[in-house]
């Protein structure tokens, strides 16, 4: 299992829930239900580095 996503640097801290949604391999994607927002696809792994490196940069 990958590690845990942050919370949505855009919704913090109202509302955040950010998915990993996972599609066909390396099609993968973290996507935020309270805004919409969502990584490029990639592997799971790779979409959450992504994902976790964007928000600290917040
Ligand atoms: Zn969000």
């Amino acid at each position: 299992m990958s590690e845990p996503l942050k919370p949505c640097p855009f919704c913090e801290p109202l509302y955040s829930d950010p998915v990993l949604v996972t599609g066909s391999p390396g099609n993968s994607f973290v996507m935020c239900r309270g805004c919409n927002c969502a990584t490029d696809d990639g592997t799971a792994e790779r979409v959450v580095g992504l994902w976790n490196q964007r928000n600290g940069q917040q």
